[in-house]
């Protein structure tokens, strides 16, 4: 049950009540792509940084260690050991990204394992059958993610195919939570837009979707190549056409920027790689935008990665340390940029909720944007 708050402009401020607790929204859920953040980051790390949620890869966990594994063994919150909320894709975005040769039918879409190069189908009921062996929180609709230079007369065909397999989604769906031996008879089904960069394609399947009254609403296929103007522009077209009384989720978005102005539009739930896949690179986060902690500036630094920070790394380590751990490869170096960039993260989005809550949302966002912008940051 989703239960939206307070709204300021369009930003909102929002609650939804799964059977693995409550996730306050805007949130941003922390990406475990196989069942683990990477970095060497575990779920008992999760608790201590403010993560509400975690997000795992379907295709990943379908691929290695198997689904039907994950479901022997009690479902994937017994698994990774994590009690709170779970999101798990649908594994299209993965089958068109990652899989080497793929064909796509009415049925579904035939691929090669990019492990093991074996072949594998996965359709709509395949991929809601797969979630609901992993026994996550919330599912997400099987959906094509066309090209972003696919043309628009492919977007169209695209799209209607979408709204097809999702109509057997949510069908399939209610037909395995109503089987007896099913780990979660509460799993939820998010719907996904999709159209492109196509204002009125991206309208109408809203429209379509809206009417199916599913527990969510995300806007896929962005942040593929498209400039942030682009993809603001949509948002601002086709969020208000999302029903109003269900979360929306931006997937894949973003840098804080992004999150910041995609709130604005009327997003309330995100995920997004950056912060780890960043931090295992040594780039992290700040309000006075990102360092680079390789730079030969840090070697003497003993100040936190940023002062005040309450996270596990800046509460107990230095720049100086960090560096030489990410020089010398240590393992470490990694995990403690990972744990302060979801924290920081994380804190930003308790900030923005309570901006919204104060009614002072547009102030909070230009100040934030512009501390981050302000000169000090490193070139990344
Ligand atoms: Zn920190």
């Amino acid at each position: 049950m989703y239960e939206l708050l307070k709204k300021d402009g369009a930003a909102k401020r929002g609650r939804l009540s799964t059977v693995h607790g409550i996730i306050e929204t805007p949130v941003f859920m922390n990406v475990g792509t196989a069942a683990a953040i990477k970095g060497a980051v575990a779920t008992t790390d999760l608790r201590e940084i403010g993560t509400q949620v975690e997000l795992s890869n379907t295709y990943h966990l379908h691929v290695r260690p198997g689904d039907k594994v994950v479901k022997k063994i009690g479902g994937l919150h017994k698994f990774m050991a994590w009690d709170r909320p779970i999101l798990t894709d649908s594994g299209g975005f993965q089958v068109f990204s990652l899989a080497g040769l793929r064909k796509i039918k009415e049925e579904g879409v035939y691929f090669n394992s990019h492990i093991d190069g074996r072949k594998i189908f996965m359709g709509p009921e395949e991929s809601m059958q797969i979630q609901s062996n992993l026994a996550s929180t919330i599912a997400m609709a099987f959906d094509e993610c066309p090209s972003s230079v696919a043309d628009r007369e492919y977007i169209e065909k695209s799209v209607d195919r979408t709204t097809r397999w999702l109509i057997r989604c949510k069908a399939e769906m209610e037909r395995l939570n109503r089987l007896p031996d099913t780990l979660n008879p509460q799993q939820m089904l998010f719907g996904i837009n999709q159209g492109g960069v196509y204002e009125d394609i991206r309208i109408r399947h809203a429209k379509e979707i809206a009417a199916l009254d599913l527990d969510g609403y995300a806007v896929g296929g962005l942040a593929v190549g498209e400039s942030h103007e682009e993809m603001y522009r949509i948002l601002e077209a086709v969020v208000p056409y999302l029903p109003q009384d269900k979360p929306a989720y931006l997937m894949g978005v973003g840098t804080p920027e992004n999150i910041l102005e995609a709130v604005d539009r009327g997003i309330d739930f995100f995920d997004c790689v950056y912060p780890s896949r960043n931090g295992r690179h040594g780039h992290v986060y700040t309000n006075h935008g990102k360092l680079n902690l390789f730079n030969a500036k840090y070697e003497l630094d003993t100040c936190p990665i940023e002062e005040n920070c309450q996270c596990p790394a800046c509460r107990n380590y230095s720049r100086a340390y960090i560096r030489h751990l990410l020089k010398a490869k240590e393992m470490l170096g990694m995990r403690l940029c990972v744990l302060h960039n979801l924290y920081f993260y994380n804190q930003m989005m308790g900030e923005i909720r309570a901006a919204i809550e104060a009614g002072r949302y547009k102030e909070y966002k230009k100040e934030k944007i512009a501390g981050m912008r302000r000169s000090g940051a490193d070139d990344l």
